[in-house]
């Protein structure tokens, strides 16, 4: 049995008492919660938070046909998808597995089955089965499984040829009540490796950045098409649009929560180091605590940070490597600058990220 696994053991879980459920939050408080973490993104944090609020009502009344509302997210790299979703998990402390598309494949052909993500919830729920069947399976990536179609019209390729395939699978499990999935998800399990898992009430999250997306299908027949490009940036996607880019109509009408987040400002960059009480700047000054190294920051050190990030083009992710730069020297040296203070200006910026 795959280690990761060898720990759990789901079918004791049937034999514990249920946890009370109790629905003591409203969307504003989710919002207030997603709020304190995910810079930006106002729009996007009020849909999540509302299709987590169903979630939960949908969770504390199972006999009624609540309607499920699964949630398609797109926007661009590193603008807080995935981050947005491991922060409502924690604020709802609800378990949260985060896939990969790609690594999924039809069933039948080498590689993951879909059945797998949900072994991959029970993995992350400690092997708890009642809160495997209320938790979130965010599956990055899925603009990757688009179907080819229009590349080989075109002539753009680079979009998996098994990509529908997979999106069957992935249609499948949404439409799913229950599923076996695997416990051991190694390639040679045998019929006792899985567990019987309903899966009616997990919340699905499939996101990608769509970044070639041509925005506008539907809008161009009901009228006013974006002429110039902010106009077609501020244009939200439609399922038209989606269908264009390769998505299967069934996947997508079982995606109907559409969450667009934008790409950062520099201002928003700058707040994410600062700000968040998990920010950069805090994590940082926690590493050099130990040795007493207080660290401030200038406001041009910090915008020269936000822009070799920017140059970086992956939004928030391109701030964590400049910082990994910027304190590298400082890491392997602190024992020898006990009790410094040490300010990041332009010119300390300039002096220790390589770009
Ligand atoms: P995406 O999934 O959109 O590619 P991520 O959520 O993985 O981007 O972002 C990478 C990291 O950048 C996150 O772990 C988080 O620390 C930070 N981050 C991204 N967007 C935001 C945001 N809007 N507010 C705060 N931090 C963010």
């Amino acid at each position: 049995m795959n280690p990761k696994y060898a720990s759990m053991h789901p079918m004791d879980d049937e034999k514990r008492p249920p946890t009370p459920f109790i629905l003591d939050t409203t969307p504003r408080e989710i919002y207030e919660g997603l709020d304190r973490y995910v810079i930006g993104q106002t729009r996007a944090k009020r849909t999540m938070a509302v299709a987590a609020y169903n979630h939960m009502k949908r969770i504390m009344n199972p006999g009624e046909a609540a309607r499920k509302s699964n949630v398609l997210m797109v926007g661009p790299t590193g603008s807080g998808k995935t981050h947005l979703a491991r922060t409502l998990a924690r604020y709802l402390s609800l378990p949260i597995a985060i896939v990969n598309a790609t690594e999924y494949t039809e069933a039948g052909y080498y590689g993951k089955d879909v059945e797998i993500m949900v072994s991959e919830l029970l993995f992350a729920a400690e092997g708890d089965l009642r809160a495997t069947e209320r938790g979130i399976v965010f599956i990055d990536e899925i603009d990757k499984i688009a179907r080819r179609s229009d590349g080989a019209r075109t002539g753009a390729s680079g979009r998996d040829i098994g990509g529908e395939g997979v999106q069957q699978g992935i249609l499948k499990l949404l439409e799913s009540n229950t599923i076996f999935a695997p416990i051991n998800i190694t390639q040679h399990w045998n019929k006792h490796d899985f567990v019987k898992i309903d899966v009616s009430n997990i919340l699905f999250i499939c996101a990608g950045t769509f970044s070639d997306i041509k925005k506008g299908r539907l809008k161009n027949d009901i009228g006013y098409l974006g002429e110039t490009a902010e106009e077609k940036t501020a244009m939200r996607i439609s399922t038209g649009d989606l269908e264009d880019y390769g998505l299967i109509k069934e996947l997508l009408g079982r995606l109907p929560v559409c969450c667009e987040l934008d790409s950062l400002t520099d201002e928003e960059l700058a707040r994410i180091v600062t700000e968040p009480p998990d920010s950069l700047q805090k994590e940082y000054d926690e590493l050099f605590e130990f040795e007493n190294i207080k660290i401030s920051y200038t406001p041009e050190g910090i915008n020269r940070v936000v822009a070799i990030a920017r140059e970086l083009n992956t939004g928030a992710r391109g701030l964590k490597s400049v910082f990994e730069d910027l304190f590298h020297d400082l890491s392997f040296e602190a024992p020898e600058h006990t009790g410094e203070s040490i300010v990041v200006d332009d010119k300390y910026v300039d002096a220790h990220v390589i770009r």
